[in-house]
């Protein structure tokens, strides 16, 4: 895939980016969707503690999470979940929300080189450490190995110059 995709997408829809930190996940959603469509388990985090890096507050952060997805769900809104999603249980879940939901699930997996990220995160005000990166990587390796044959009605795989022209239509 070389072109810029255009992606058309149904308003019940779940959208799951997938991507190591610093990938550019959150970025991407702001300069496409209103801040209401996005749910982040950044944002999740500091509601629940003021701190969105504060990983021992994962459990509460993600029970909120994936309750604001579930009732937005039930509203019929298009959403977005924020989160790097690399871990086979973050996508099943999200993915057995969205089918109890009737809703279509598009995966969005962010292909960008650890390098970039590590660059990226540099540069950032909030930081994640060193060694997330190599880890993330390898995540990501897996995640593109497993994510297609998990279900997905959309699968996409994004590298750096395609999520720059990416573009994302909610049909109405
Ligand atoms: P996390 O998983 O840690 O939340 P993220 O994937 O949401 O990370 P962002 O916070 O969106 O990543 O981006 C990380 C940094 O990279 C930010 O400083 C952002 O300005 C920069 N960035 C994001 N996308 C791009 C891009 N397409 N081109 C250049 N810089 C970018
Ligand atoms: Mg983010």
């Amino acid at each position: 895939m070389n072109t810029p995709p255009i992606i058309k997408l149904p308003r019940r829809s779940l959208l799951v980016l997938a991507g190591p930190a610093g990938c550019g996940k959150s970025t991407f959603a702001a300069r496409r969707f209103a801040p209401t469509m996005v749910v982040s388990s950044d944002q999740c985090r500091a509601l629940v503690c003021d701190d969105e890096n504060n990983q021992r507050v994962n459990r509460d952060a993600f029970d909120l999470f994936y309750y604001i997805i579930n009732k937005r769900m039930y509203q019929h809104r298009f959403t977005v979940a924020d989160s790097t999603a690399l871990q086979p249980e973050a996508r099943r879940r999200l993915l057995e929300l969205a089918h109890r939901h009737g809703y279509l699930t598009c995966l969005l997996i962010f292909n960008v080189p650890a390098e970039t990220c590590r660059a990226r995160n540099e540069q950032r005000h909030r930081r994640v450490e060193e060694q997330v990166h190599a880890y993330h990587a390898g995540l990501l390796q897996q995640t593109l190995q497993e994510a297609p044959t998990e279900g997905w009605h959309r699968l996409y795989v994004l590298s750096p110059q395609q999520i720059d022209a990416a573009v994302i239509e909610i049909e109405p």
